[in-house]
């Protein structure tokens, strides 16, 4: 399994997802198969302490039940906790792969048990 695998079954719409927030989400939803992450990259991020969501740092509320999220420090060693508590795999890329993922998708991407539908990410109303 390699970060080529990865993107392209995520360009295509297919059971992956690619980048931290639609990781995130699907992570939640206890569909991640395998969690993929590129080494050396630490974000921080939000987590509900209610529902267990977490999200990118900025994210004020859960987008799921709107508890106020607390703050985590390592939010890409939270992912992974998590994905081993679903008894799903992680897979830290390096190198090329991982500069590939970074670009990509902020450095996390998954390969997931279902496949989701295309559109789960909340559309952007202009002000
Ligand atoms: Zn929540």
């Amino acid at each position: 399994m390699g970060t080529d695998q990865l993107l392209d079954a995520a360009g295509v719409g297919g059971r992956a997802t690619c980048g931290v927030a639609a990781t995130l989400e699907a992570l939640w939803l206890g569909e991640v198969q395998v969690l993929v992450v590129a080494d050396g990259v630490h974000l921080a991020g939000g987590e509900c302490p209610q529902c267990g969501r977490l999200a990118p740092e900025g994210t004020a509320q859960c987008p799921v039940c709107g508890t106020t999220m607390l703050m985590v420090h390592d939010l890409f060693e939270r992912a992974m906790a998590r994905t081993r508590e679903q008894v799903g795999r992680v897979e830290v890329v390096q190198g090329e792969a991982a500069k590939r993922l970074r670009e990509a998708g902020g450095g996390m991407g998954a390969l997931l048990r279902y496949s989701i539908p295309a559109a789960t990410a909340p559309i952007e109303q202009p002000s």
